[in-house]
């Protein structure tokens, strides 16, 4: 049976925009030994529902995977982890889980984890853990620098708790990616996520910063071309705008958008960003083109926020293709 909360906090989670964007984001929860609830892949969380969203494995599986993996300090075997969490789907025929169920499986017995946007606006700044550290001031987390998600990012997460000694850390912020809070319910790792979404955007704010968030920057709900940005003005032609257009801040920008974003008139690209404000999506799938907006309004949120207070650190073009590959392999699968 799927528990009404975790049907509720992916709901609440899914529809504030500053949290989660396209499919990003995901959630789960241990019912009992061997058991764990999770959010499937690709899904928005918003969308999940008492009949789809969720899929029921056996998380000591997957444990144990990704226990093997730090031991053989194998971090690229992705091919056997999406078997693997295929093989701990305990209802036959059970959709596909997450790709970030690893680290779901190996951390406590609720798990939250988001991009949120005023805490990727310090994650993906240079000497974002240093920043965080002031942030939050004092407060103990671990920090994660960038690492691909799935396998890498999961094997990483296990030797974080292996660092605290076994101990599930309750926050753990991830260079260029967001959080993940782990708590004894999803109702504490909720409140845990909101206070420290809170911290970071007060924290930009005493740093003389206009905060935008994803929340505020959708005027007239106009999300299907036109996107009136004034901010956009004032950046326009700034060496660091134009580089933002070329690189990507965390891995669903990279995934989402996938090209370079066109600041050109004439440029051929997924996604063009005129100096007025207007935003054409080269997508026909209206629930795609959704996606790709929000995960990019996102990411402009957070570039408009770093050029007030620091400079930004983008994802390596190494770990880019990685992430372009990887999807490139869901799709062949799709396709079988
Ligand atoms: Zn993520």
């Amino acid at each position: 049976m799927t528990s009404e909360e975790f049907i509720k906090y992916c709901r609440i989670i899914g529809k504030n925009q500053d949290l989660v964007q396209g499919g990003g984001g995901n959630i789960s929860v241990k019912i009992n030994p061997g058991k764990m609830i999770v959010k499937t892949s690709g899904i928005e969380l918003e969308k999940v529902s008492k009949k789809m969203g969720h899929v029921a494995v056996d998380y000591g599986k997957i444990a144990s995977f990704i226990k093997k993996m730090s031991r053989q300090k194998n971090t690229r075997n992705e091919k056997k982890y999406m078997a693997t969490l295929q093989e701990s789907v305990l209802k036959k025929h059970g959709k596909q889980p997450s790709m970030e169920a690893g680290f779901h499986a190996v951390l406590g017995k609720a798990v939250i984890h988001t991009h949120p946007v005023a805490i990727n606006s310090i994650g993906c700044a240079k000497n974002a853990e240093k920043m965080f550290q002031q942030a939050l001031k004092g407060k103990k987390f671990a920090w994660i620098s960038y690492k691909s998600p799935g396998l890498e990012l999961s094997v990483s997460v296990l030797e974080e708790k292996q660092k605290a000694g076994g101990k599930n850390p309750l926050v753990i912020l991830l260079e260029n990616h967001g959080i993940i809070v782990s708590s004894g319910s999803l109702k504490e790792c909720y409140e845990e996520t909101i206070k420290l979404e809170k911290k970071a955007k007060k924290f930009l704010e005493k740093k003389g910063v206009k905060v935008h968030l994803a929340s505020n920057m959708e005027p007239e709900k106009t999300w299907k071309n036109q996107l009136v940005v004034k901010e956009l003005k004032k950046v326009w032609g700034q060496k660091t705008f134009k580089n933002f257009s070329k690189h990507f801040l965390f891995p669903d920008a990279a995934v989402y958008i996938e090209t370079p974003i066109s600041l050109e008139n004439s440029a051929k690209s997924k996604v063009k960003i005129r100096e007025n404000g207007v935003v054409e999506i080269a997508e026909h799938d209206s629930a795609k083109k959704r996606k790709i907006f929000q995960v990019l309004l996102a990411s402009l949120c957070i570039i408009l926020n770093i050029m007030q207070f620091s400079k930004p650190k983008y994802i390596p073009e190494k770990k880019v293709l990685e992430l372009h590959n990887m999807e490139l392999e869901k799709i062949r699968k799709k396709a079988k």
